[in-house]
């Protein structure tokens, strides 16, 4: 039991499956990080493993990964958590704000009680999958389903859908994460009853995703420091009103917008990069 809680703790290492013998990769550079790396921000890591613990024991999952991504401005993803089921992966991100969370899947911005600005924290986690189906090109019929995690001292005021179950777009507080998961897959089990990914997949999925988590922690540390950079140059530029995608926040030409605002039967007065002016018509 005891062991149970410190592995619940440890965050750089992804969390050892629950129908598997506990893997052994944790290298000693790892183990210390994990004793020096307990911050208060990660009692809410901790609550978040003490739900997704509770997931039917087909399901795997590992915690704060980085992978390389080459559409990513830093090189790399740094996702909070991957949970593998037999009907869709779930790539989560956590936030840990407080206050009323003001947000639509379309808009670019968000904020916090109406003052302090926030990206679209799906468009964040939108690269996030991308980068996961990057790793994961063997498997071509994968569903994925982004999920972003707020703690209970957040309101949301954000579109329905994004609490709707049939959205795999999903808005929920970090003591719902598992029913959410376990609803969204019964959803999808009604769907297409039978499982998308074998045992046998789960487990290669997930020791594909822990081969590709880089763990060398100048690589981390160097992320850390390009992320801090390129958001305050985000700052800037969206104060220059740069258009971007309203599906993956990607900046986007003066041509585009404008074809786009040209087009407003298709695309209702949003804009779309090329890749996802082709998502858009097909949608609805
Ligand atoms: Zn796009």
């Amino acid at each position: 039991m005891l062991s149970k809680i410190f592995k619940s703790f440890t965050k750089n290492k992804p969390s050892a499956p629950k129908d598997v013998a506990t893997n052994t990769n944790i290298n000693h550079k790892e183990s210390k990080r994990n004793v020096t790396s307990l911050r208060i921000g990660e009692i809410g890591e901790y609550k978040i493993n003490i739900q997704l613990d509770q997931l039917p024991k087909e399901c795997m999952y590992l915690n704060d990964i980085l992978i390389s991504n080459k559409f990513s401005k830093s090189g790399y993803s740094q996702i909070d958590h991957v949970v593998v089921t037999p009907y869709a992966i779930f790539i989560i991100e956590t936030k840990n704000y407080s206050g009323t969370i003001y947000g639509h899947r379309n808009r670019v911005k968000w904020s916090v009680n109406g003052k302090f600005p926030m990206m679209n924290p799906f468009n964040q986690n939108y690269g996030h999958i991308e980068a996961v189906k990057s790793v994961l090109a063997n498997w071509d019929k994968i569903k994925y389903v982004s999920l972003v995690s707020f703690n209970k001292r957040c309101t949301f005021k954000v579109n329905e859908e994004l609490r709707k179950i049939q959205s795999n777009d999903l808005i929920v507080y970090d003591t719902e994460l598992s029913e959410f998961i376990t609803r969204k897959i019964n959803v999808l089990k009604l769907q297409q009853p039978e499982p998308i990914l074998s045992k046998n997949d789960i487990q290669d999925i997930y020791n594909k995703l822990n081969i590709a988590n880089i763990s060398d922690l100048q690589i981390r540390d160097m992320h850390v420091d390009k992320v801090k950079n390129l958001s305050n140059l985000e700052t800037t530029n969206n104060e220059k009103d740069v258009p971007t995608c309203i599906t993956c926040g990607k900046k986007v030409s003066e041509k585009v917008r404008e074809y786009c605002i040209s087009n407003k039967k298709r695309f209702k007065g949003n804009i779309y990069c090329y890749e996802h002016q082709k998502a858009s018509s097909t949608k609805n």
